[in-house]
């Protein structure tokens, strides 16, 4: 893969695999290597502005902006970290849910969404969980999606029905890219989990299964509480949010990001 990619879904048929954790923590991974991120909450739940702050997850947004009461300016939200900003998704409400991912679906809006974002490098859209419009959407719209996979005895199947969805998607749109898949909530004590990481590792080719994986810490919960991504949860953060730039630096190639510039040197440390 050395096209340079503008888009990158993040999604899976199981819920709560980590998603959005991983969309929040591998943008600001991304960013501080020199990215400019934009994150767009396509899941009508809103899980990027619930995990951030409660005035977010009342603004306007993707929704709005959809229905036309919003121009994009209006909704986009800078954030503190030069280079990320986000597009929440905005107020849907549970009855007009299944409205807000027919609208979704095709792609077409969401393309015309990224072509209007311009200034990022990559756009990452964090997805609702399962295969309904938003996120068929998304994966039509993007041109790479990343599969984060929880390790559990049942992630073998979810896998294999994504890449049928991703397939299905690739034969019919020529896309998206696999960018990768990536473990989650990995238990290196727990035999189960390892067990399965094993199988995963056998079966899944090499170029497909990403060598970083995310370790199960509950280090991520005091994160969601504080609604930051885990490096800014204290001064000196906590070693697993260095997994996240390991993740950063395997996909970069992938997606095309950063890499051979022409000022892009080696810095000597003394004169
Ligand atoms: P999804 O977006 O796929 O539904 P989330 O990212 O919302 O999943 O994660 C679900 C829950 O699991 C959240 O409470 C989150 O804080 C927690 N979580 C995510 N990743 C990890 C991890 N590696 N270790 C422990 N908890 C995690
Ligand atoms: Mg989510």
């Amino acid at each position: 893969m050395n096209a340079r990619f503008q888009s990158l879904a993040v999604a899976s048929q199981k819920g709560g695999v980590g998603k959005t954790t991983v969309s929040l923590n591998l943008a600001f991974s991304l960013v501080n290597r020199g990215t400019r991120v934009c994150i767009v909450d396509v899941d009508p739940q809103g899980a990027v502005a619930l995990s951030l702050s409660r005035r977010l997850s009342r603004s306007a947004g993707l929704s709005e902006w959809l229905e036309g009461r919003a121009p994009l300016s209006e909704v986009l939200v800078p954030t503190r970290l030069q280079g990320l900003s986000l597009l929440p998704v905005g107020q849907v409400s549970g009855l007009r849910t299944e409205g807000f991912g027919n609208r979704l679906e095709d792609g077409r809006v969401l393309q015309t969404l990224l072509a209007e974002l311009t200034g990022y490098d990559l756009v990452l859209l964090d997805t609702p969980s399962g295969f309904g419009g938003a996120t068929l959407g998304a994966l039509r719209a993007c041109d790479a999606v990343l599969v984060p996979v929880q390790a559990e005895p049942v992630a073998a199947r979810t896998l294999a029905r994504t890449f049928e969805v991703i397939n299905e998607l690739r034969r019919a749109h020529g896309g998206p890219e696999l960018a990768g898949v990536l473990l989650t909530m990995v238990q290196s004590q727990d035999p189960n989990s390892t067990t399965i990481v094993q199988d995963l590792v056998r079966t899944v080719p090499s170029q497909i299964l990403l060598e970083t994986q995310i370790p199960r810490d509950p280090v991520f919960l005091d994160a969601s509480a504080a609604g930051v991504p885990l490096g800014l949860l204290r001064r000196r953060p906590p070693p697993v949010s260095l997994t996240f730039d390991h993740l950063a630096a395997e996909l970069e190639p992938r997606l095309g990001l950063g890499g051979a510039e022409a000022d892009d040197v080696p810095v000597s440390l003394v004169d």
